[in-house]
């Protein structure tokens, strides 16, 4: 039994607490979040079961849930009901005196899930991510790529505060929380101009530009995900080649490796937990895991390779 519960604690744990979500947002709001939360909690805990059995097939099973996911989200609940769930459209809300999926999306996935799973919404749910995913490629640029800057960051988060505070004071009748014929033309405007940006960045400041170096929502959930109770860690780091795979397959840029070399878990605030490091590594070195470093996992299903 404790042997089962080791193996299938990290999709009990997901499925438990999308499902405790979903019974919250029911008495705060209404059933149709249950069914959302504990839905997506389902949709993890098969996922995250089928990668413990089929490893080599993890990115495969993680990809198709985050356009799954992501396209939940951005083709039914934003472009056909209309909820916005971009940055800037929290402060468009708190000026027009209500809630809706922006601030729920922020204190669920960037405040609330954090201290459980990290940034993992980025690697599992978002759908800019995933089309950052299939058109990101550390191959784009020769060069060095830019460093992240806070200033730069929290400087993007002001500004997408200041604007849509500004909108509500002096064009009110272009808020969208307050206009239900504009707010689908802002859902389309925001997330096309995310997308574009995106796209353009990685070709002058490399991989995953965008996330690394704008997104408000990682800089957020970063400030929680060092708590993460589960991290990418490497669990027989005596077992490390030094190959660099892991490194290298990192779109966030971070150096694995020498943090397998200093025996210590993925910590980053830009890791979103998307597995590459693992799945590049040979050695079994690295695991998503509560467990400690170097506490060699003893289990055979572990054993089927990748
Ligand atoms: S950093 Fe932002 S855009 Fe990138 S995957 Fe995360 S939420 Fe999506
Ligand atoms: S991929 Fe594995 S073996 Fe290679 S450097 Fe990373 S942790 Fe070590
Ligand atoms: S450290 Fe690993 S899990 Fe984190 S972003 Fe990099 S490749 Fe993904």
């Amino acid at each position: 039994m404790k042997h089962l519960i080791d193996t299938y604690k990290i999709p009990i744990a997901a499925f438990l607490i999308f499902v405790m979500v979903g019974i919250v947002m029911w008495f705060i709001r209404d059933i149709r979040y249950f069914y959302l939360f504990a839905g997506i909690g389902f949709a993890e805990l098969n996922t995250r079961i089928f990668i413990i059995h089929y490893p080599k097939y993890r990115q495969f099973f993680r990809l198709t849930i985050q356009f799954l996911l992501g396209s939940m989200f951005i083709f039914w609940l934003s472009l056909f009901i209309g909820v916005n769930f971009q940055f800037p459209e929290i402060f468009f809300d708190a000026s027009a005196g209500i809630v809706t999926g922006a601030l729920i999306q922020m204190l669920v996935a960037r405040i609330v899930l954090p201290f459980f799973f990290g940034n993992a919404f980025c690697s599992r749910a978002c759908w800019t991510g995933f089309f950052f995913e299939v058109t990101n490629s550390k191959k784009y640029i020769s060069k060095p790529p830019t460093e992240r800057s806070e200033l730069l960051a929290w400087g993007y988060i002001a500004l997408l505060i200041l604007v849509p505070i500004g909108i509500n004071v002096f064009y009110k009748p272009y808020n969208p929380a307050e206009n239900d014929d504009l707010r689908k033309y802002w859902i389309i405007g925001e997330n096309l101009f995310i997308v574009t940006i995106g796209f353009v960045m990685t070709f002058f400041t490399g991989s995953r530009s965008y996330c690394r170096m704008l997104c408000p929502f990682i800089t957020i959930s970063g400030l929680f995900s060092k708590f993460s109770l589960f991290k990418i860690t490497p669990v027989a780091a005596d077992s490390c080649t030094g190959c660099n795979a892991c490194t290298k397959a990192c779109p966030m840029l971070i150096d694995v490796k020498t943090l397998v070399y200093e025996k210590k878990k993925v910590s980053d605030k830009l890791c979103i937990v998307c597995e590459r490091c693992v799945s590049s590594c040979n050695s079994d070195v690295l695991k998503l895991t509560n467990k400690k470093v170097n506490s060699v996992v003893v289990n055979p299903l572990d054993l089927k390779g990748k």
